[in-house]
């Protein structure tokens, strides 16, 4: 659809509001911010109102709260709702609801949304647009055990059982040899059911040391679709990404070509529209499609630094129904960015860290930006994720980014609460990360062998 809009509602808080507010503001829309009762004290930009306030600091009374997320648009006459990341931001029924109160959805059709939310629906999409595929069958797993059993001896073990409805790293188990299958699958479905209300499950070879490696793609209503750049998200824990970059090191241009081009096939085949990320794994010089983000991801920046485009701009021009001006995207990065997300929390043992900021002091000159919601005196909230910021470097070469971050984390500094500064200092001093392209479980395997970063 898409379709002209001169205020837009931010259904979202933190880091990624200010964000978004900042892109509003830059394309002379007017920003409509809104707070649970946990985030009413935060910084607002001076002159501006503060934000509207919409429930409880519980996040399925505030920012989940479909219903006075669209009372707030109403009483504040937005015209379009931005559902930042998380929260909202994948649900196709909001899309729907959003729509059907004649307000633009700054995101996808709910049908792409529906589409990749389903992850058998997505694998079978990707299969159709010819983007490389982990092996294994695009259909849900039979009943019967000993069919699925066959399935497993195709593709050969070891396989990861995964629901098609699973989400945030969970509805997954690996499965080593044939006896393990009857109780994995029985487990997994249980889980599915309860967790994801769908029992479907899927079965796909297990990769035992891949990379992640995504692809930013960008698409207009008018049938135009391009790929922006790719990223390796490999340095996490708990499947949640810790530290970021762009380009991947060490990728082919011919093949990162070709892998682009097919992405952007595939947003041409399912409606697409906006900002999107096709996630892969990557191992032995291949890629293979695990799923698609149909949102903002945390992690844009390093992409915006080294291509040079404002994907939030973007966002908002393709949910205005403009014209994508396909021929500035090549994909090609101008240089080499880092992010590091800077959580609340203990830095050894991962505990959030919730509290009064006393101080802070972020890094500043050439080739650095911060995305943060906080500065001194401001409480960290237990309530939500624990980012409160994004040290983002850029620089000509990976050698030169990786100095500039040194330097950028060395004069960072946050008192009164935990944070996991310390964690990102290590990384940007690991041999193996600084030579570039580790694997998604080096970092863990790091702090298995040194939990307390003592050399
Ligand atoms: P989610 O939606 O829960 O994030 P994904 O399909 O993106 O699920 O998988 C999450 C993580 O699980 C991946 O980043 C990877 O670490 C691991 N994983 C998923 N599929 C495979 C696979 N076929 N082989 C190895 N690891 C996998």
């Amino acid at each position: 659809m898409g379709r002209p809009f001169t205020s837009v509602l931010i259904a979202n808080r933190g880091e990624i509001a200010v964000r978004i507010e900042r892109a509003c503001l830059e394309l002379g829309l007017r920003p409509v911010l809104v707070a649970s009762e946990a985030d009413a004290a935060g910084c607002t930009r001076p002159g501006a109102g503060g934000p509207l306030a919409i429930g409880p600091s519980a996040p399925g009374r505030s920012y989940l709260n479909q219903a006075a997320i669209l009372l707030a648009a109403r009483v504040t006459g937005a015209e379009a709702v931005h559902p930042g990341y998380g929260f909202l931001s994948e649900n196709a029924d909001f899309a729907d609801a959003v729509e059907a109160a004649g307000l633009a959805f700054v995101g996808p059709p709910a049908s792409a949304i529906r589409i990749m939310g389903d992850k058998i629906a997505a694998k079978r999409a990707m299969m159709a647009a010819g983007v490389p595929c982990v092996p294994g069958p695009g259909e849900p797993l039979p009943e019967d055990a000993e069919a699925v059993r066959a399935i497993a001896e195709e593709i050969g073990y070891p396989v990861i059982v995964k629901a098609a409805g699973g989400g945030g790293g969970r509805g997954m188990r690996v499965v080593r040899e044939s006896a393990e299958v009857a109780d994995a699958i029985a487990i997994t479905r249980e889980e599915a059911r309860r967790a994801f209300g769908k029992p479907e499950l899927y079965m796909e070879k297990f990769l035992e040391h891949p990379r992640h490696v995504e692809f930013q793609v960008l698409c207009d209503i008018h049938g135009n679709a391009v790929w922006v750049g790719h990223r390796d998200c490999s340095v996490q824990r708990r499947h949640q990404k810790v530290v970021e970059e762009a380009p991947a090191p060490g990728i082919a241009p011919d093949l990162a070509e070709r892998i682009g081009v097919r992405c952007a096939q595939a947003c041409r085949q399912i409606g697409y529209r906006g900002v999107g990320t096709f996630e892969f794994l990557y191992e032995n010089g291949e890629f293979y499609f695990i799923e698609m983000n149909t949102r903002l991801q945390v992690e844009h920046p390093v992409t915006e630094m080294t291509a040079g485009v404002d994907l939030v701009h973007e966002q908002l021009r393709a949910a205005q129904g403009a014209v994508l001006e396909t021929e500035r995207f090549t994909g090609a990065a101008r240089g080499h960015a880092f992010e590091c997300r800077i959580n609340a929390e203990d830095p050894t043992t991962f505990v959030a860290s919730p509290g009064r900021i006393t101080a802070v002091r972020f890094p500043s000159g050439p080739g650095i930006r911060v995305d943060t919601h906080v500065s001194a005196g401001y409480r960290v909230s237990p309530y939500y994720d624990s980012l409160i910021a994004k040290l983002i470097v850029h620089a000509p070469t990976r050698e030169d980014a990786i100095r500039r971050m040194q330097v950028a984390l060395s004069e960072t500094c946050i008192e009164g609460i935990a944070t996991n500064l310390p964690l990102h200092a290590r990384i940007f001093s690991d041999p193996d990360f600084v030579r570039g392209g580790v694997d998604i479980h080096h970092l863990e395997k790091r702090l298995r062998e040194e939990p307390r970063g003592e050399a």
